[in-house]
Order: structure tokens, then sequence, then C-alpha cells
């Protein structure tokens, strides 16, 4: 059975396989239904109305109200926002912008908040423990020395993301989010980009203010993503113009939106207990195999996470070309860090030396893993492991 598997991937956390229907879907807004959606005459109206069902579809997805929806070109231009938006908010009431935010974050979150500190935002980094799940008491501590010696007028942004794309630790964004609004001047964001494929993030009882979400990492497709801004939050643009209530300027990109709207109807929170047996057979095989440790914390985690470092003279980049040459695919890090490199800033902030982390690699299941495909990976990565240690 195992010998007949050509290809497999392993990589879902740096994109999901479109759901197959899109290509179905879209076919109609490509060839007939094309026009632009600003449009006031009846073809323009028709594509308006099927991105306003999808703002309803994204809407319930996560429970919140449609008109708290903005889309956007995905996680990395929601994350920006956030940040931006929030800090250009406080410039514009006279307040002093505070982020609180911690080191596992995606780069697309760090680096907007590095922006700012250099410009006159104030940054603390929350601590973290070797598992990847956020220190609430320093929480408290930090909103508490910021609250209680004010420095003039101030707002706080907490920004905490709901699972991580490295490690697959997920975070207790119901109690992060409780406590930061113990504090009349702080509000709530995360980018739960990776989470959002495998369980329900329902705000009424998570209760954030700001959300950060990307389409290929539910089935959609890249490029393509949105922005939830609870009712009642002020938050400036990012990108001005006259779309979205004048909120994010830009012709809507209609087939990723249209695509994200079947992805989310076919979103498959089911698989996750599948998935989830799935990661459990492949840590106890990697365990029995190999001399080796898991990164993250193992029960809170994404279902579809295994991170792995090796106690052997070898390079995750050296195991994702020799893996390549099977068909097989996984990463090292993060795919939206391939391109530098520098150690993974996540494994580092847990603890790993730049050693450790270099021997380090990621493997995210998809929803068609099996038992028997994780056997094939098993005897690949042992072929590997030997070729590369001899
Ligand atoms: N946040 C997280 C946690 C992610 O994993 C990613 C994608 N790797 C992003 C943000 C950015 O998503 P996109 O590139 O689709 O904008």
């Amino acid at each position: 059975m195992a010998g007949e598997i050509k290809e497999l991937y392993l990589d879902d956390s740096a994109t999901v396989k479109p759901v197959n229907s899109i290509k179905f879907v879209l076919q109609n807004y490509l060839e007939d239904e094309w026009y632009n959606p600003s449009s006031k005459y009846s073809k323009g109206q028709f594509v308006r109305n099927k991105i306003e069902e999808v703002r309803q579809s994204v809407a319930d997805f996560i429970n919140v109200n449609k008109d708290e929806i903005y889309f956007t070109s995905g996680a990395a231009e929601s994350n920006n926002w956030a940040i931006q938006g929030f800090v250009k908010q406080c410039e514009k009431d006279g307040y002093s912008p505070i982020i609180i935010t911690d080191y596992l974050e995606h780069s697309s979150l760090l680096k907007a908040v590095e922006a700012e500190k250099k410009n006159f935002a104030k940054v603390s980094m929350v601590g973290i423990n070797q598992y990847g799940s956020i220190d609430k008491a320093d929480l408290i501590d930090l909103l508490d020395a910021y609250t209680y010696n004010p420095k003039g007028k101030f707002k706080i942004l907490v920004s905490i993301m709901t699972a991580n794309n490295e490690i697959g630790t997920v975070q207790d964004i119901v109690e992060l989010c409780e406590i930061t609004h113990r504090y009349a001047n702080a509000i709530f964001h995360t980018d739960a980009t990776q989470f959002l494929h495998y369980d329900k993030f329902d705000n009424k009882i998570c209760n954030v203010d700001l959300l950060s979400a990307s389409a290929q990492k539910i089935g959609g497709l890249k490029g393509t993503g949105f922005f939830y801004i609870k009712s009642g939050i002020e938050i400036q643009p990012l990108i001005y113009g006259e779309q979205e209530h004048q909120y994010r300027g830009g012709t809507e990109n209609t087939l990723g939106i249209i695509a994200m709207g079947e992805a989310i109807k076919q979103n498959r929170y089911f698989y996750s207990n599948s998935i989830k047996e799935c990661r459990y057979y492949l840590i106890k095989k990697l365990i029995e195999s190999f001399y080796c440790k898991i990164n993250g914390d193992l029960a809170k985690r994404l279902p579809s996470n295994v991170n792995v470092t090796f106690g052997y003279n070898i390079t995750g980049e050296a195991l994702i070309y020799l893996l390549d040459m099977d068909g097989i695919y996984i990463s090292a890090g993060s795919a939206c860090n391939s391109n530098s490199n520098k150690p993974s800033h996540v494994l580092k902030a847990i603890g790993l030396t730049d050693e450790d982390a270099s021997r380090t690699i990621r493997i995210s299941l998809p929803d068609d893993i099996t038992i028997n495909k994780i056997d094939y990976f098993i005897d690949k990565l042992k072929n590997a492991i030997e070729v590369l240690v001899t």
C-alpha cells in the first residue's frame, strides 16, 4: 500500500490545497459575471450581492456581524492594519500608543510593530514558556505597569496569535482577551490565520476586538483574507480609498473573495479528530525511530502540527531537499521565513539554540492524511537521515 504513494504533501501550514469546487464556482465569474462590484448596473450589482453573501458567511464563520468584516489581501495585510491602524488612531485622538505582543508572532506582525517602535509607539514583549504558551501573569504585570504608572493619555493594543504557524501552540484566547478587557484603555487583536481550519472560532465566546485571517489557510486562494473590526472599535484605514465603506481601498478581489466563501462552505473541522490521531501516531513513530524532541505544547496544539528537532548532525534544509526527491514536501520553520537564512525566531523564542533550530523540521498534516502515509513518510525519513549522517 505505502509503496503506491507518489507524492506526499505535509506542509498544510504553508498553504492548504484549495477546495475542489472553487474551480467550478469561479468559472461563472471568469466567463460571465466578471463585472466590477461597484458598478451600479445590474451586472455589477449581481457581483456585489455575491460579495455581500460571502461577507455574511465569513461573519457566521467567526460568529460576528456582517458589517464588522473587511476583505483584505490576506493576514499579512490584516496584521499590518491592526498595528498601523491602531497607532494612527492614537495619533489622531492624541493618545500615546502602547503595543503588547510576543516573540512568537508572524513576521508580518513583528515587522509592523518594529516599524512603529522606530516611530514613537511603546512596545513590550510578553513572556512565553518553553512550550510557547503566553505567561498570563506577565501580561497582567505589563498591563498593570502601564495602567497604574501612566505617562499621559495612552491606549494599549494587546496582540497575541491564536495558534502558532511553526510549533502549533494554541493560546487561551478567551482568558487572554478577558484579562486585557479588565483594563479600560486596552483592546485585543489576534492573528487567527492558522487556527480557523481546525476548530470553531466563536467570537461571542472569545470576544476579541480585531482578528486577522487568510483564505489560503482554510482552502481558499492566496492573496485573499479578511480583517474583523468589532463595532465600536475605532481604527484608521491602512489602504485609503472608496471600497469597504471607505475603510479599505482597492477594487475587491472578487474571485478570491468568492473562492473564500466556497472554502468556508466546505470547511472541514470534522477532519480534525482523524488528523489528530495521525498526529499522535506520527509523534510516537518519530520518538521510537529517531533521537529527537518535539517542540511546542503537546496538548494545546493544532491537530496538524508536528515540529521536531533531531539530535544528529544534520540540517532541516538538507532533509527538505532529500525528501523532495521522494516527492515529500515538508518545511523547516515557516514558508514565509524560508528565504532568510536566520534561525527561526519562534524556535529561538522558546529557547532553542541556533544549532538545534537548524536541525528542526515542521510537518503539518493535510486533511487526507492516513496512517499508511505516515508509515511511508517515516520510512523515507529514515533513509534521508541515514544518507545525511553517514
Ligand atoms: N499569520 C500567520 C500565523 C501565518 O501563518 C501567515 C502565513 N504564513 C500569515 C499571517 C500571512 O498570511 P498571508 O501570507 O496569506 O497574508
